[in-house]
């Protein structure tokens, strides 16, 4: 396929006239620029479509001429290695695509090529509210395709729960819609496990009144020894039952001035700034003798808008393109495990003394009520762990040299491990959630351990992309026969490239 390298030029003559990019365009590397370096998807061209028609087209070249593709915006934030499979591939770039339309019936549509940064400040000036991802930077369709999880999920459910419907481009660029009444199917499957079967063009989610949208949020650090204390009270919540409106981040980092991790918890409160106050008296320093103290040495309380909650301010850092980037996560379906939770607090901190070069990295520990996303049945949407994750580990490491990245993966893996052990998370197999997953975990772990799901969902990979080139991202087995052959690692035994297709 020709390609042009400059400006508005017809590439083949099968492709009309589209946008195509090599990299000698001076817009490039802003275009092909990622959130993380690491096991990274690179391009050979940048395909820039400005219509739906254009982005049909396109698709439709790419797929007679069996040519690979990957659906991206300007710095995606997928950091799956699974996505390193995907070399010298055509970027599909949905940057004229970040269309957000607030609709009369109190739903709103947004372009697949947006992120939370464009979505949730026209929420907010409309007054209404939807569950939305935590980091301004991200993109609301990379989420949302993996069921989405997020800020005001315990009121809302998971951002696909409220989905309406979903204008897709399927392989071969031919445009469906998908919603409860026409492509059931496929509507499901976009749910949960989405970035398998096709380009997302725009969805219609339903959005709530925002109540005043003003959200309770504090910060607080502990010293060191208060962990055990802080989880006690964190655990005690959580079996009371957390209030819907709550949020619960407990998160360790690392402080270069005092060359230490330090323990940090974030709650939200959403609408209610009394009730947010007395959940946070909780934290406060112990007064009186306890086995587990808690020292608390700082307190910011605020109030916040919707808009300044989805900002990202609280960790500006993590909006930073370019950094090498590995994620493990591993989920209990109760209480957060205290022995477990102070080794790997101790382990972190030996293990950044010793790689200073990777002390951007984070843990974060996140729960809220799943009371809202457990209401639904479990085969609801093709988000499989409903009633299964009480509370998340995300280990997100992030390092500047390519040297250290073999120790920093062993060092995250094994956190991972000693979380995610039968004995620590309470759950005899790991249950994974398809965007915080990295690549060993069995795709069962991922999608669902029941033959009956994986067999549906094969039959739905068969049909909406039988020839691969939705692979990118945890691909799932084309036959039902696959699933147990893929155990640890099995990403890697499916093509990452289009197996053989007829032309069109
Ligand atoms: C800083 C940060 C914060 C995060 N916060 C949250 C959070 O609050 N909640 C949560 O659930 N997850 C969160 N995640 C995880 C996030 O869901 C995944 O990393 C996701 O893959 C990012 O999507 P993206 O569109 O930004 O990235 P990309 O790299 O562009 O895309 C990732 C995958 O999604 C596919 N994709 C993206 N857009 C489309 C589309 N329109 N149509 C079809 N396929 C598409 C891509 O092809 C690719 O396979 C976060 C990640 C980061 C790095």
């Amino acid at each position: 396929m020709a390609l042009a390298s400059t400006t508005r030029t017809a590439s083949a003559s099968t492709a009309g006239k589209l946008n195509f990019y090599t990299p000698a365009w001076a817009g490039w590397d802003e275009h092909v620029v990622r959130w993380s370096s690491y096991k990274a998807p690179t391009f050979s061209a940048v395909f820039l479509p400005e219509t739906e028609e254009e982005l049909s087209e396109g698709i439709a070249h790419l797929a007679k001429h069996r040519i690979p593709y990957l659906a991206t915006k300007i710095a995606g934030h997928g950091n799956s290695p699974t996505l390193g499979t995907y070399q010298d591939v055509i970027q599909v770039n949905l940057k004229h695509f970040r269309n957000i339309t607030i609709n009369p019936e109190n739903t709103v549509t947004v372009g697949g090529g947006a992120k939370w940064e464009d979505l949730i400040p026209r929420l907010r000036s409309a007054g209404r509210e939807l569950t939305v991802g935590s980091f301004p930077c991200v993109g609301v369709h990379g989420v949302m395709l993996g069921g989405g999880m997020g800020r005001l999920m315990g009121t809302y459910g998971l951002t696909s729960d409220g989905l309406l419907r979903m204008k897709v481009a399927l392989w071969n660029g031919t445009i469906v819609e998908a919603s409860d009444e026409a492509l059931s199917d496929l509507f499901w499957a976009m749910r949960g496990a989405g970035h398998n079967f096709g380009v997302a063009i725009e969805s219609t989610l339903q959005t709530w009144p925002d109540q005043g949208g003003l959200h309770y949020n504090a910060d607080m650090v502990f010293t060191d020894e208060s962990l055990a204390g802080v989880l006690t009270v964190a655990n005690r919540l959580i079996r009371k039952g957390l209030d819907p409106a709550v949020g619960l981040v407990i998160g360790y980092l690392y402080n270069l001035e005092l060359d230490k991790p330090v323990l940090m918890v974030n709650i939200v409160y959403a609408h209610d700034e009394e009730a947010g106050r007395k959940l946070v008296a909780q934290f406060s320093s112990t007064t009186t003798e306890t086995e587990r103290p808690i020292s608390r040495v700082f307190l910011n309380e605020t109030v916040l808008t919707f808009a300044e909650l989805g900002s990202g301010d609280a960790l500006p850092s993590v909006c930073r393109t370019d950094q090498y980037q590995n994620l493990y996560t591993a989920s209990s379906p109760t209480t957060f495990d205290v022995d477990a939770m102070i080794e790997v607090y101790d382990s972190y901190g030996r293990f950044l003394r010793e790689h200073p070069a990777a002390n951007a990295s984070i843990l974060l520990f996140e729960t809220t009520s799943r009371h809202r996303i457990d209401a639904f049945p479990d085969d609801h949407t093709a988000y499989p762990h409903r009633g299964r994750l009480g509370t998340n580990a995300i280990i997100q490491m992030t390092w500047k040299n390519d040297r250290i990245s073999a120790a920093v993966d062993r060092w995250a893996k094994g956190a991972r491990d000693s979380l995610a052990a039968p004995a620590v998370s309470g759950d005899q197999r790991p249950h994974v959630y398809i965007n915080y997953a990295n690549a060993d975990e069995p795709p069962a772990a991922v999608y669902s351990y029941d033959p009956i799901r994986q067999a549906r969902l094969s039959a739905l990979k068969r049909k909406y992309d039988p020839y691969g080139f939705f692979n990118a991202y945890h691909p799932i087995p084309l036959h039902p026969g696959q699933w147990n052959l893929l155990r640890e690692g099995g990403w890697w035994s499916i093509p990452p490239f289009p197996r053989a297709c007829p032309g069109q």
